[in-house]
């Protein structure tokens, strides 16, 4: 496969942007390889700048729920684009959209418009400090919950230590209030929070996290966390900005059955378009501006074109509920890879919900960020390599999650394990 194309695009981006790409894991450094330059997709397919093909299991990390270039959404952008793009006062759209994702959301009782995962993020650490009047937040090792300063910290190697920042340009006072903990580990979260429970504003936690590969997060740790709250008087903050309508219908917290007080969403809610949101309840949203003293605001924030595209997306998907399909369809393509892994005595481990699924080179499931680390790098490279030049467009790192679309029908799936019985009988 040749991509003489992607390359040279990639030398002149390199002038012009740093690392050639405006998000990181764009760049393919994880993989040791050159990103691919796209020009177009549709349905489950991606078609490259050199026109290589190929099946798609990112789908823009998640809002392709219902395929690329899907004819109720363009038709949806299209028709709004007629009336103007956006005017930077309220309309009908906002309204729309908000009862739409409330309709299966319910623990959002009131919801705010942002454009991306991180102002939804960002917006809920602010809203939770000023609602408790704390200062401190517990997150947990490998969830990433988008560039927000007070986010971009993991642990030192004790879990009470005081948070070092992940980058330069973080203050490390501010640094200092974040704790990270091991995910999964019950334990480890009830001795910090117990420890600093006067203090402590929130909780944030992927509850199926999507950002350290795929791990889900355990019924039990996860309600360990809405007690651990109840008890300090902290807000416990679901970050739903990749599992929001990516799991299912009501995103993991509908699954697991436990009402976070606010939720963060992006990705699949704005239809491919950058929309964000987060929301709770109703005493605690009110707080913002201009009701209350928080403030919060955004120029583009509820643009009618997002909003078109997210309606569009989101009211199909509630017709479709595709959930069991994809379920069933990425595992159908995982545990056909485990069985040709264990054959040639590779270790494999896989899972999936609804619309995500995660893979990794080791014996068991990891549980958490260190399980991750330790599976096995250079295999994956391979792999990833090998599926990228066969026409398999998978995540280019370990630390990401995969993604599957209803358009992925039985031929697509066919042809994805004939392809992978070839990458496989090479490795
Ligand atoms: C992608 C992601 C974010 C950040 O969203 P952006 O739109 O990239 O800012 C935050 N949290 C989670 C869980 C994500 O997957």
């Amino acid at each position: 496969m040749k991509r003489n194309r992607s390359e040279s695009l990639f030398e002149q981006a390199q002038l012009l942007m740093p690392g050639g790409v405006n998000s990181p894991v764009r760049a393919f450094k994880n993989v040791d390889g050159k990103p691919v330059f796209f020009k177009s997709a549709k349905g489950p397919i991606l078609i490259d700048e050199d026109e290589n093909q190929y099946i798609d299991f990112i789908g823009s990390w998640g809002p392709m729920i219902l395929g690329h270039s899907n004819p109720i959404i363009l038709d949806a952008i299209k028709a709004q684009l007629e009336l103007g793009t956006s005017y930077g006062a309220p309309t009908s759209l906002e309204s729309t959209l908000a009862s739409i994702i409330k309709s299966q959301v319910p623990s959002m009782e009131k919801l705010r418009m942002v454009n991306s995962g991180t102002e939804a993020t960002m917006s809920c650490i602010r809203l939770a400090r000023g609602h408790t009047g704390k200062n401190k937040i517990i997150k947990f090792t490998g969830c990433y919950h988008g560039h927000v300063d007070s986010l971009l910290v993991k642990a030192g190697s004790g879990v009470s230590t005081f948070g070092l920042p992940d980058s330069p340009g973080i203050p490390k006072e501010l640094a200092a209030l974040t704790y990270s903990c091991p995910y999964n580990d019950i334990e480890a979260v009830s001795r910090v929070a117990n420890k600093i429970g006067d203090d402590l504003a929130a909780i944030i936690v992927e509850p199926v996290a999507g950002n350290m590969g795929f791990i889900p997060g355990e019924s039990k740790f996860l309600s360990a966390l809405k007690t651990l709250c109840n008890q300090h008087k902290s807000m416990l903050i679901f970050d739903e900005v990749m599992s929001g309508f990516r799991v299912g219908l009501g995103g993991a917290q509908s699954i697991y059955q436990i009402e976070p007080d606010l939720t963060a969403m992006g990705k699949v809610i704005g239809g491919g378009l950058p929309v964000g949101a987060f929301g709770g309840k109703q005493s605690v949203m009110d707080q913002l501006a201009p009701l209350g003293p928080i403030y919060q605001a955004g120029t583009l924030s509820g643009n009618p074109l997002a909003m078109s595209a997210g309606i569009a997306l989101l009211d199909a998907l509630i017709k479709i509920n595709p959930f069991d399909e994809l379920e069933i369809a990425s595992s159908e393509i995982m545990v056909h890879t485990k069985n040709l892994m264990n054959d040639k005595g590779i270790p494999f481990s896989t899972s999936s919900i609804g619309g995500m699924f995660g893979f990794f080179f080791s014996e068991n499931l990891p549980q958490n960020f260190d399980d991750v680390v330790k599976s096995d790098d250079a295999m994956f490279k391979k792999f990833f390599t090998a599926s990228l030049n066969q026409g398999i467009y998978f995540a280019p790192s370990k630390y990401e999650a995969g993604f599957i679309s209803a358009t992925h029908d039985q031929s697509i799936l066919d042809q994805t394990k004939s392809k992978i019985e070839k990458i496989v009988k090479e490795l």
